[in-house]
């Protein structure tokens, strides 16, 4: 192993959203590339909103994408526990460390006064007042406080002592030198007291005890990372290195959210979308393999990965190029593969309470058989019911469709007639080719839409499907038979 150790570290306060998963994705392509370690870690620490529903969420929806963690809650490792709630002790011998030093401190503005001394809301908060304070003083103040209100009421909070008039750089992997004013960031709190520390201490701490080399996430941490660098550096530790990956948009240029679509992984596998296709799809959220290629596999994906590859401008979220590229995984997969993962989808469907139609078959056979057919035209497994529902109940006629071109009823009667003949010349379990032979021997030289249009329709019911050739194959002779004369008594109504 290499000593190339990144992490992502989701909070388990919804389901694993598809910026998680591109994040991880693109941490674990790096680490697997470089021979690496790929760490997950929980950040849990909003008591209020993690659940440990969403947290096994996040397990599996990492797990179904075939990214596994080398490290984390759930695969331990020599830097855990991987659960921010499970690591206070750490971060209180951090914060007292701070304190001692001399480089953070107490501050005892409580919120109303901040609102007052500091009108824009979100003003970084210099604490002129109390930056100053001996440690001493800071503690005589803070026990005062604890005394007359209790421990942990929001009577203060601790602050980085931040640096006046310092530039702050740090080497982006994908936007090379960036550079922060130190008067901007302020006295940004760390703690709320040495047992609860706020995001920003947390994550840097971390990052240190668990030997991170590269951090790569998402480019709305970019204002986040001078305060990391300047918590890195004032314990004494070289800050890892950077990478910001370009944020994903929609279709129409915005920043992706809920009204685009589905935001989380399990809606995509509920969709019925391949996770093969949906690691290909994230992995080109933002990265190129530099050539014209678009399907890769997972080791395909892990040989070509570099961060110097990772674009700078927005990556939109292409949904129909995803359907795409779930269509084009759909079709690559064995049928006996493909028939079992589309399995559920029919169940959900209510599809597999029906009876098959075709005694020959066993139902697993008579399923792979109807896969087959639309497995060359189906982008998600979602859509498999609605697609082949006829196979499984006997299909709802609507006249007109019925009709080839500008068809009277008579002629339309006499065509599924002549079918009906032509049919009850084969056997039951007649093969694709036999039943097509039949008919373009009977045919001859004569026009086909006729007699095939009404015929597919009789037996499908639909406005698309396959040809009647593969649908009776599948059917058979007699259900075949049966749909004929459901037709024309359809037709024969009113
Ligand atoms: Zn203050």
């Amino acid at each position: 192993m290499s000593n190339i150790r990144v992490r992502i570290a989701p909070s388990p306060t919804g389901n694993l959203h598809v910026g998680t998963a591109r994040a991880a994705l693109f941490n674990y392509l790096f680490a697997k590339h470089h021979g690496g370690t790929f760490i997950l870690r929980i950040e849990d620490t909003d008591l209020e909103r993690s659940d440990k529903k969403y947290e096994q969420n996040i397990f599996e929806g990492l797990q179904w994408l075939g990214i596994d963690p080398d490290e984390g809650p759930e695969q331990g490792g020599l830097y855990g526990p991987y659960r921010q709630t499970e690591r206070t002790a750490k971060y209180e011998e951090y914060i007292q460390r701070l304190l001692d030093a001399g480089k953070a401190f107490y501050c005892f503005h409580g919120e109303g006064e901040m609102r007052e001394t500091q009108p824009a809301a979100y003003a970084p908060h210099r604490c002129d007042e109390y930056r100053n304070l001996t440690h001493d003083e800071g503690q005589a103040i803070k026990e005062a406080k604890d005394k007359e209100y209790g421990k942990n009421t929001g009577q203060y909070v601790i602050r980085f002592k931040t640096p006046i008039g310092e530039k702050i750089m740090f080497t982006d992997m994908v936007r090379e030198e960036l550079s922060f004013d130190s008067n901007l960031l302020g006295d940004f709190a760390i703690a709320k007291d040495t047992t609860i520390p706020l995001y920003h201490l947390a994550v840097v701490v971390d990052d240190i005890e668990m030997k991170i080399s590269h951090v790569i996430r998402g480019e709305d941490h970019i204002p986040n990372t001078p305060k990391h660098v300047l918590l890195f550096r004032a314990f004494g530790v070289e800050p890892p290195h950077f990478a910001h990956l370009p944020l994903i948009l929609g279709p129409d240029r915005s920043k992706l959210s809920k009204r685009h679509g589905a935001m989380s992984v399990t809606d995509y596998r509920e969709q019925g979308y391949l996770p093969e296709a949906l690691f290909n799809f994230l992995a080109l959220l933002g990265w190129n393999p530099g050539d014209d290629r678009e399907i890769l596999t997972k080791d395909e994906l892990i040989a070509a990965f570099s961060l110097e590859k990772v674009q700078k401008s927005g990556a939109i979220f292409d949904f129909q190029k995803l359907d795409w590229m779930n269509g084009e995984y759909i079709r690559r997969k064995p049928l006996s593969e493909l028939a079992e993962l589309a399995t559920p989808f029919l169940e959900k469907s209510g599809l597999l309470q029906f009876s098959i139609f075709n005694f020959q078959f066993s139902k697993k056979e008579y399923i792979e058989r109807i896969i087959a057919l639309e497995q060359s035209r189906l982008k998600k497994l979602s859509e498999i019911g609605e697609r082949v529902e006829y196979f499984f109940k006997p299909p709802v006629y609507a006249k007109e469709l019925l009709h080839w071109k500008n068809m009277g009823d008579a002629e339309l009667l006499a065509s599924l007639e002549r079918a009906e003949k032509i049919i009850g010349e084969l056997e039951q379990d007649s093969s694709r080719e036999v039943i097509e032979k039949t008919f373009l021997d009977a045919i001859g030289e004569g026009d086909k839409g006729s007699l095939l249009w009404p015929l597919r329709v009789a037996l499908s019911g639909k406005k698309a499907s396959p040809g009647p050739f593969e649908i009776m194959a599948i059917l058979g002779i007699e259900e075949s038979l049966k749909r004929i004369k459901a037709a024309q008594a359809a037709l024969t109504v009113d």
